[in-house]
């Protein structure tokens, strides 16, 4: 241990990355193919804990997507719409066996390209991204038992455009229902994290999934609008900021494609006086530490009651000294690299807002590595609610604590946010369980503990964190007519 505090000097624990294959250069994963982008342009895609080069990941054009959403009309039409649904399932469980044998490679290569801890990727990430293709795989036989009394069919092509956050679990939450219930896809990732979408198009392949059922094409914002704007898409499934979902809500007004959209977040996590409190605060370090806050429903907002203000802050800044900030390959990493530097400087702004507005800020104080993209977990004490870091989402490790005195109040200052994704509740009754999860405008609450997820519970927001749901059977209804 260290003088200073309590924390345990571990020896580095890096996991290998020898047995693990990249190309160099990745095409456009269209019709079953492999294909140059169009206009031969290629980006590069980095390891943000390190800044150094992974490969370079194919730009697609407008011409390149209309060449996928082609390949996706024609796979829909010829082959998968008619295909018989337990022949469809047995190719999306294929795909979830595959992946699990790929586990380790998906859980490195997600590190790698992402700056999550090697111990998220490989146990929560991938894990979950498996269970999702296994979930849906169950369901695509039994769609009349699901919707009984209804008459069901597929939409058709579905647009699926997802964001950094969790490359590969939001390609199987996107993925996996679409083909459950009949539909193609046209996929696209975010331009930081490819990857891993990539590395699922090499399964795909390897599935024998029929050409053109799955198609993924990487790029840009622009890349993202040409999907969203191609005549022939019939459903746009997107997940990422509030304001690219406000721009292709605008965009698809007066067509008949249909939307669904998971937005940004400002999630309450609420501490009530008779909490269990050792365990309130490690869910609240889960809650905004976990995956760098890079987490759309991270509890990055804290209302601790009054009487145990004092104590839970204390003890809270007791366990951030002991956590690992630094490369995300170590399996003692608790806090890897922040995904881009555009992303670092947008959470240091919001940290300088925080001293601006007058808060008091409290950090970890460790060393962080000079190369890549890293921020201390940070807290701020002494916030007005009306302040723009208790307002606006930062998207990093960067909490936000205010305290109340009646539930009234408390339920008042949770909703009082533009957004509506998650909330979590601690306490040791379940009355008060159930009279706050009744009142707070969120999609998701959790009791008693924090960002759990599950593939056959529907996850969603109010407000402006979206609309529509993903997961369960409200997820495969997102993707039926
Ligand atoms: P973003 O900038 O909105 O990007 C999301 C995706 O949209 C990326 O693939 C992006 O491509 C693409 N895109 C950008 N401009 C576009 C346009 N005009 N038309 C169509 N597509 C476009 O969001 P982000 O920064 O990647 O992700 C962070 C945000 O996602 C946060 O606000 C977070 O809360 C939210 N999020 C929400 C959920 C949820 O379930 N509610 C889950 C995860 C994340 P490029 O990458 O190439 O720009
Ligand atoms: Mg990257």
């Amino acid at each position: 241990m260290t003088d200073s505090n309590n924390k345990w000097e571990y020896a580095p624990s890096l996991e290998g990355t020898s047995h693990i294959q990249l190309k160099e250069k990745y095409d456009l994963f269209i019709d079953g193919k492999w294909i140059k982008p169009s206009n031969n342009r290629y980006f590069d895609t980095i390891n943000p804990a390190t800044e150094e080069k992974l490969a370079e990941i194919a730009w697609a054009s407008e011409d390149d997507v209309d060449l996928a959403v082609m390949a996706a009309r024609k796979a829909y039409k010829e082959v998968w719409s008619v295909m018989k649904a337990s022949e469809r399932a047995k190719y999306i469980f294929r795909i979830a066996r595959l992946m699990q044998e790929h586990a380790k490679e998906l859980a490195l290569i997600e590190t790698l390209d992402g700056g999550k801890p090697i111990r998220e990727s490989r146990d929560i990430d991938v894990p979950l991204a498996c269970n999702h293709f296994f979930y849906y795989a169950g369901w695509a036989d039994k769609l009349q038992d699901a919707f009984p009394q209804r008459n069901i069919q597929s939409l058709g092509v579905a647009g699926q455009i997802i964001p950094w956050n969790f490359p590969l679990l939001m390609a199987a939450w996107k993925i996996a229902p679409a083909l459950a219930a009949g539909n193609t896809v046209v996929l696209k990732p975010a331009e930081s994290t490819s990857l891993t979408a990539l590395k699922l198009a090499e399964i795909i392949q390897a599935s024998g999934l029929p050409a053109g059922v799955v198609n993924i094409v990487t790029g840009n914002g622009d890349t993202g609008a040409a999907i969203v704007n191609h005549p022939d898409i019939d459903k746009i499934a997107f997940t990422g900021s509030t304001a690219v979902g406000k721009l292709i809500q605008k965009s698809v007004v007066g067509t008949s494609k249909r939307v669904s959209l998971e937005l940004g977040g400002k999630s309450a996590n609420i501490v009530l006086e008779d909490a269990p409190i050792d365990q309130a605060v490690e869910g609240i370090v889960n809650g905004i530490f976990f995956n760098q806050g890079h987490v759309c429903c991270a509890g990055s907002r804290l209302y601790v009651q009054e009487s145990i203000a004092d104590e839970v802050v204390r003890k809270l800044k007791q366990r951030m000294q002991s956590l690992y900030v630094g490369n995300p390959l170590d399996k003692n990493t608790d806090i890897g690299a922040i995904n881009s530097k555009e992303q670092l400087g947008t959470i240091e702004k919001y940290i300088n807002i925080g001293i601006n507005e007058g808060a008091d800020m409290y950090q970890l104080e460790c060393e962080i590595p000079s190369k890549g993209f890293f921020c201390r977990p940070t807290i701020f004490t002494n916030v007005a609610q009306s302040s723009v870091i208790a307002q606006e989402e930062i998207f990093g490790p960067v909490l936000t604590i205010q305290t109340f005195r009646t539930i009234d109040e408390v339920i008042q200052k949770a909703n009082n946010s533009p957004y509506g994704l998650a909330a979590g509740v601690w306490t040791d009754k379940g009355s008060r369980i159930f009279n706050l999860t009744s009142k707070l405008r969120a999609g998701v609450i959790w009791a008693n503990t924090y960002n759990k997820f599950d593939p056959a519970s529907p996850f969603g927001g109010y407000k402006e964190s979206g609309f529509g749901r993903e997961g369960g059977l409200h997820g495969l209804e997102a993707y039926l007519k």
